[in-house]
């Protein structure tokens, strides 16, 4: 029985932890979509769009520890500076 019984063990965890990536994927992509990646030129625009889009005050976190090319300003196509969020 020991036997059986550890392989159900190891499976309920591999499940809780495919689950707990499943929904952390889910927070990610929502939390992506909305976001905003400007440049510093377009920051104030993106801001004054976030406040009619959220209907909240955005919070603006500068990039700096990441990679700029990966994440390119949604007005003009720039390196993104800046990241607006609703969070
Ligand atoms: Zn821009």
């Amino acid at each position: 029985m020991l036997p059986v019984f550890c392989v159900k063990m190891v499976s309920v965890d591999k499940f809780k932890s495919e689950f707990k990536q499943m929904i952390t994927i889910k927070r990610e992509a929502e939390r992506m979509s909305i976001m905003k990646y400007c440049c510093s030129e377009h920051v104030e625009l993106a801001l004054d769009e976030a406040v009619d889009e959220f209907e909240v005050a955005p919070q603006l976190t500068k990039l700096e520890s990441v990679d700029k090319s990966e994440f390119i300003c949604g007005y003009c196509g720039q390196p993104a500076v800046y990241i607006v969020a609703n969070e």
